[in-house]
């Protein structure tokens, strides 16, 4: 794995990629560029990646999961409350690289992370046209998330040798933690299949920086027109990328193992989660086949 490879330079970009950008339209051009400036200007971006160059995420920070506590008894949790002194300032001057306003500014480097067929798509949509805003939303998507792998590769960790980065949980809580600890506590809960990312765990810091950003990581139908359904049907996170046909990149996330749980199948009534006790009924339904299959395939698998 190659998580602290030396990071090239943002700005880095070969001539097959120069075509690209080249080719795209002005307005196309413009608008992509500024939807990625207005979010890497956000307060929350800002914040954001201000605690990746800190190393540790900030007690309110590591609180706001949505399953208690990504790090539970981590001294953190009462030490780390602000940032460390002159990270903002640090990531400040990273961040420059992507200032938008600075003519050193170079759309190039976006286009190390944007594939030939997604800027293809992009250019041959109408402006404000459906194709042309899901393109767009893709692409500052990826540029969100390429920045904070980036400055995850520029290892600027403040925490590496003193108290609260060596501190390790004892072995009973071990599980309690992300599979990114200790090299990351930035880890989203459901996206931590570091060993088949490009990136390995600098993707993983990616996933947990535009979950923040967001609210949430954001992915795509990439099914057929004819076979996609209803908006307010519900597609279950637990079943496989292929068989929904929802997700960015087809790598991003594995089929749980059973021993991890399945929250359709808890037998606890969930209303919160589902639109309604109907839907939370077919996803139990769908959970406990979903499960059988799994064991069976397992079973197959160790004879
Ligand atoms: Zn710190």
């Amino acid at each position: 794995m190659t998580e602290h490879s030396a990071a090239s330079t943002p700005l880095q970009t070969s001539e097959g990629h120069k075509k690209s950008v080249a080719a795209l339209k002005q307005r196309h051009r413009d608008t992509l560029i500024r939807a990625i400036a207005n979010v890497l200007s956000s307060e929350i971006a800002a914040f954001t990646y201000a605690q990746i160059v800190d190393g540790l995420p900030l007690k309110d920070t590591a609180l706001d999961v949505y399953r208690g506590c990504v790090c539970p008894r981590h001294p953190l949790l009462d030490e780390h409350d602000q940032l460390c002194p002159g990270v903002l300032e640090h990531t400040r001057a990273l961040c420059r690289n992507f200032d938008v306003g600075a003519l050193e500014f170079d759309v190039m480097w976006l286009m190390l992370i944007f594939s030939n067929k997604l800027i293809h798509d992009y250019q041959s949509a109408s402006p404000a046209s459906s194709a042309f805003n899901t393109r767009l939303i893709e692409l500052v998507t990826r540029a969100v998330h390429h920045v904070a792998v980036w400055l995850y590769k520029q290892d600027t960790n403040r925490h590496k040798k003193d108290a609260l980065g060596v501190w390790r949980p004892q072995k009973e809580h071990v599980r309690h933690f992300p599979p990114t600890f200790p090299s990351t506590l930035f880890c989203h809960e459901w996206y931590r299949d570091y060993d088949q990312y490009p990136e390995g765990m600098a993707d993983c810091v990616g996933y947990w920086a535009e979950a923040r950003i967001f609210g949430g990581v954001v992915l795509f139908d990439r099914r057929d027109r004819e076979s996609a359904p209803d908006a307010d049907e519900r597609v279950d996170p637990e079943e496989s990328l292929a068989d929904t046909g929802i997700y960015r990149d087809l790598w991003e996330r594995r089929v749980r193992p059973l021993s991890e749980g399945d929250a359709r199948v808890t037998g606890e009534v969930d209303t919160f989660n589902y639109n309604s006790f109907e839907d939370w009924v077919d996803a139990n339904k769908r959970g406990r086949e979903a499960r059988q299959k799994q064991r069976e395939r397992e079973r197959e698998g160790v004879e």
